[in-house]
């Protein structure tokens, strides 16, 4: 029974869940989603510890105090690192949980997608956040009652459970950045052990994004781009740089949204001295050749671009960037020394045998120093999602398989002859790359090498697996 209990001045617990298997140490970095949750219920001065069994594992979840009131559960929520396996192994974590806290909190796209399944597979689940947690909880430390758990229309329970009428109406229009303190850690990483994860520490300083390419759950999930202001992203990296880091990834889904902000946080840091090498992840159409060389004054050594597919596929999917201004955009940073990361879809709906052909083609010649390779995950939240009218249970293996995004086969083989394309398309590219000097990543396991040695500035890496960030990013 829910009491009247305080909700602020309260034990919480913020797990982060462990991928199956778990996630390569050789690349990872703390989790800043569930951190950032994390610093949010410690801003409203409650008693909060975090653990992130990605890292540890599932035992370490024994070395916990066994008396939270609230433990919230944070699985593929803003970092999509989750494979599917992931949630096959969800119901042992919750039992080990609940021996240690009274409710238990489900977060991220799972939960927002698919609350009732989860009730009803899970007994030891108490609710699901609908959307970001950090909005969610804001009401329950505002009017400072635990009841709330069961009133709030974003959380659901057993109790809401015939109310589905609120479900996926997640925060649109509210800035979470605008909840945190002016100029306090975002994520307070002292939260964590933060010298057991990989050289390079991310921030997370926007969310959502303004465009709605087809694929992506980005809008869908966290709405319109909102983001913190530059004067918090400074707060944030020199919070980092306290603790000893100088390579930052801005892992925002789309941290070029605003230009002028981009400007502003590279003229602060040029100002300031601050001596950090980072990147981040942009669209062609925002950026230009002078924006890229200001940002590359500032310490910018990497950054992701989603070229996805040829010009005529991408633009049915809402992306409006040629061939040639990919090509312009991304030569010219790499002769300025700003490595660059592409990533491709080769399986989009709207593929065919030729488009594959031309990907492949524009791959080669666009040439970065990076390639990363995607089969097509179907994200709850993504148009394509909707077109496909996928089944609506996800522990059904085989359609849990195809929601995440680091998965080996393609999805869209609606024909024989596409099918058979992108394998043999795959394999000649696969000879041609590593015949210029690209290496092939077969697996994250690759990446332990660069754990004794620093990447060269010019290594070349290409693969359909997790790709490690701040390799050659030379000051
Ligand atoms: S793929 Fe990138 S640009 Fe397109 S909607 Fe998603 S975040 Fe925005």
């Amino acid at each position: 029974m829910l009491d009247k209990l305080e909700a602020n001045y309260m034990k919480y617990l913020v797990v982060n869940a462990p991928n199956f298997p778990l996630s390569n140490s050789s690349i990872l970095i703390e989790p800043v989603d569930a951190l950032t949750i994390a610093t949010w219920i410690q801003h409203n001065h409650n008693d909060v510890s975090f653990i992130d069994l990605d890292r540890f594992g599932l035992d370490a979840i024994n070395d916990l105090a066994a008396n939270y009131k609230v433990a919230l559960v944070v699985f593929d929520y803003l970092i999509a690192l989750y494979s599917s396996e992931g949630v096959n192994h969800l119901g042992s974590l919750f039992s080990a949980l609940a021996k240690r806290a009274e409710y238990i909190l489900f977060v991220g796209r799972i939960a927002t997608y698919f609350p009732y399944e989860v009730l009803d597979k899970f007994p030891e689940v108490y609710g699901c956040i609908i959307g970001e947690p950090e909005v969610v909880l804001a009401d329950l430390f505002k009017y400072k009652d635990l009841r709330l758990l069961k009133n709030n229309p974003q959380i659901i329970t057993r109790e809401s459970k015939l109310d589905g009428s609120k479900l996926f109406s997640n925060n649109k229009g509210i800035n979470i950045y605008d909840l945190f303190p002016k100029f306090g850690p975002i994520a307070n990483r002292k939260l964590c052990q933060f010298d057991k994860y990989i050289d390079v520490h991310s921030i997370i300083a926007s969310r959502g994004c303004s465009g709605r390419c087809k694929f992506c759950s980005t809008g869908g999930y966290l709405g319109n781009w909102k983001a913190a202001s530059p004067e918090l992203v400074l707060s944030e990296i020199k919070h980092l740089i306290n603790l000893g880091t100088h390579k930052i990834i801005f892992l925002d889904d789309n941290f070029s949204n605003d230009q002028n902000r981009i400007t502003k946080i590279c003229e602060m840091i040029i100002q300031e001295k601050i001596d950090i090498t980072w990147g981040c992840l942009c669209r062609i159409i925002d950026l230009n050749e002078d924006i890229i060389q200001q940002m590359h004054k500032a310490g910018c050594r990497w950054i992701h671009f989603g070229i996805e597919h040829d010009q005529q596929t991408r633009l049915k999917l809402g992306k409006n960037f040629s061939d040639e201004d990919a090509i312009r955009i991304i030569q010219f940073a790499q002769k300025i020394g700003v490595r660059i990361r592409t990533s491709w879809i080769l399986d989009l709906l709207e593929a065919t045998a030729n488009s594959v052909k031309n990907t492949f083609e524009l791959a080669k010649i666009i040439s970065s120093y990076e390639i990363k390779l995607h089969f097509l995950a179907l994200r709850p939240g993504s148009k394509y999602y909707d077109q496909v009218k996928f089944p609506k249970s996800i522990f059904n293996n085989n359609n849990v398989n195809e929601i995440f995004i680091h998965k080996g086969s393609p999805f869209n083989t609606s024909s024989k002859e596409l099918e058979l394309s992108i394998v043999n398309q795959f394999e000649k590219f696969k000879l041609e790359m590593c015949d210029i000097g690209y290496q092939w990543v077969p697996d994250a396991r690759f990446w332990d090498k660069f754990n004794n040695r620093e990447a060269l500035p010019n290594e070349k890496f290409f693969s359909t697996s997790i790709m490690r960030y701040g390799l050659g990013w030379v000051r």
